[in-house]
């Protein structure tokens, strides 16, 4: 059993309960017991003091890769769970292109399991949409949503065949999971490796358009406004995809959408210098694209902020730029770039909370997302003026493929509290005793 724990002398910062203002915060069992301008004494109660911080409802990333089974190398569930409350997250749901691929209940449980030994934050899964990813046949939807699936993906590909997305989608409705989709037209992205433009151009790069993504998001907008399925954009990159879901929802298409913090922070100059750590998929695209983004996600278009947590190792980075491995790693470095968005004047600081709270709890069904009385003790404290230098070597992470290294950034998590229990504290992970 947890003891109580009393986050003391924070500003609580809670959008979906209208909280922003000094709050004291109680846990007990595992729950939140009470949000209150000064919380009595509990006997035995554990104390946080969060003088000078934000306390945030616990973080949620609604996409990442922990790697394990079959890449330890570079990630394990263990290690990218360190990283997560390390970067204040308290919730991840992991991609399910794994070896083997989570394309069956056996590897479900497996990955569940593994996050319970953990035993840092909460891990929730997303099983395939196609047997082993690969776009042909349906994946046993009604035995991962059992499971305990919260969404099904086949991230990292597209699904090509739009009448098996189509069937998929039917299934999904039935179970009320939602569809995750990787928007790529492989006919247009072809042996692309960065975003169509002056740039690829001038470095001899095989270009992207962004009707590649584009057309798609068209494509699976109209299939899910048809059969009623909840349909889920995995990170949005270009003006013309926000621009088609803004229009979908405001006609009450069940659509929800991501961006991640490299494609709302940098453009395609960050691939100057054949730099491998700025190719990711989808590619970095132009300001306006980046400007797009932005205003999708203030005015609501896009629902979360999510990592897309992509970690490799130098034998698949440190290659010539066309052979190098897409992605990111992103769980360490997310908060602080969100709340550049905040710096800047693009979000309200409750804004950005939302995105990476109750936005992505919303968009999966996820519980927690707010501190209401009952919701799960998960909790993020934020150091909301500390400046630090992003440095991958200090990373938890496994794996140092960041483009974000050497960055100053403002904002700091100090405590992460996952089930009542602080699990990240003072820089260190606090291992599950
Ligand atoms: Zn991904």
């Amino acid at each position: 059993m947890v003891k109580p724990l009393i986050i003391r002398g924070g500003r609580v910062i809670d959008p979906h309960n209208r909280v922003n203002g000094p709050r004291d915060v109680v846990f007990k069992d595992g729950r939140v017991a009470e949000v209150s301008e000064k919380a009595p004494a509990i006997e035995g109660a554990a104390i946080v003091d969060a003088r000078g911080c934000w306390v945030l409802p616990g973080l949620i990333d609604l996409h990442v890769h922990l790697r394990e089974p079959g890449d330890e190398g570079k990630e394990t569930i263990l290690t990218g769970c360190r990283a997560a409350v390390a970067g204040g997250f308290t919730a991840v749901v992991a991609m399910p292109n794994t070896r083997p691929i989570n394309d069956s209940p056996l590897v479900t449980r497996y990955v569940q399991g593994r996050a319970r030994e953990a035993g840092l934050c909460d891990v929730f899964v997303a099983g395939a949409i196609s047997k082993g990813l690969k776009g042909e046949e349906m994946a046993e939807i009604g035995e991962l949503a059992s499971a305990g699936c919260k969404c099904i993906t086949d991230d990292g590909f597209p699904v090509m065949n739009a009448g098996l997305l189509r069937r998929a989608f039917l299934y999904a409705r039935a179970f009320s999971l939602p569809v995750m989709l990787h928007e790529e037209d492989l006919t247009l992205s072809a042996r692309g490796v960065m975003t169509e433009g002056h740039r690829a151009t001038r470095l001899g790069l095989m270009p992207i358009p962004r009707s590649a993504e584009v057309s798609m998001v068209a494509r699976d907008l109209a299939i899910a406004e048809e059969t009623g399925a909840r349909v889920h954009f995995a990170h949005l990159s270009c003006e013309g995809s926000v621009r088609l879901v803004r229009e979908a929802k405001r006609r009450g298409v069940n659509a929800t959408a991501e961006a991640t913090p490299h494609h709302f922070t940098l453009t395609d100059a960050a691939v100057e210098g054949y730099d491998t750590n700025a190719k990711m998929n989808p590619p970095l695209r132009q300001m306006e694209d980046v400007k797009a983004i932005r205003e999708a996600l203030a005015d609501g278009t896009i629902d979360a902020i999510a990592t897309d947590h992509a970690p490799h190792g130098p034998l698949d980075k440190e290659v010539e730029f066309d052979k190098a491995a897409n992605g990111v790693i992103g769980l360490e470095t997310a908060l602080p770039l969100a709340l550049e968005l905040v710096q800047q004047g693009v979000l309200s600081k409750e804004r950005a909370v939302e995105l990476l709270t109750i936005g992505p709890a919303r968009a999966f069904g996820l519980p927690g997302g707010h501190l209401g009385a009952g919701a799960p003790a998960n909790v993020t404290v934020v150091d909301p003026d500390a400046k630090w230098i992003i440095d991958p070597m200090a990373f938890f992470s496994k794996s140092r493929n960041t483009p974000f290294h050497g960055r100053s950034v403002i904002g700091k998590v100090s405590h992460t509290i996952v089930g009542g229990r602080v699990v990240f504290e003072g820089g260190q992970i606090v291992e599950n005793g």
